[in-house]
């Protein structure tokens, strides 16, 4: 069924505490933790606790989801104090952008320089 845990997929280990994390935020619907191999003194990964492959799909399965993932990357950033130097948010689609996990997730990035073209 949609959004139901995937056994062999990393963030839903890490959601359910299988595979241990460092955590920034959480809701009943969502979790933010750091990255494991941080590009910017700000890198947390926000997701949403069901499992959708990336964030379109999880959009359009369930819109009301994906916009408290974007609101939660949103607290995440004012928590991280990342809001006034500007901070991106990312969400990698397929292979070929690099994304390597495929459980939806945003990547929070702030606190450094960042380009002003690209990650
Ligand atoms: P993607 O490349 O799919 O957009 O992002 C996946 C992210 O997950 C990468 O930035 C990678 O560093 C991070 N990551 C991979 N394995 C782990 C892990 O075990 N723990 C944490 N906290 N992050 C991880
Ligand atoms: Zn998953």
């Amino acid at each position: 069924m949609a959004g139901e845990a995937q056994a062999d997929c990393l963030f839903c280990k890490i959601i359910a505490g299988d595979i241990p994390s460092t955590k920034v935020r959480e809701t009943e619907t969502t979790y933010a933790f750091r990255d494991i191999n941080p590009q910017l003194p700000t890198h947390v990964l926000v997701v949403p606790k069901a499992h959708y492959p990336n964030a379109a799909a999880l959009a359009e399965a369930d819109p009301a989801l994906a916009g408290e993932v974007l609101a939660e990357a949103g607290r995440v950033a004012e928590q991280e104090k990342v809001v006034e130097g500007g901070y991106r948010l990312i969400f990698n689609t397929g292979s070929g952008a690099g994304q390597t996990v495929f459980h939806a997730h945003v990547h929070v990035l702030g606190g450094g320089k960042l380009s002003e073209t690209h990650l």
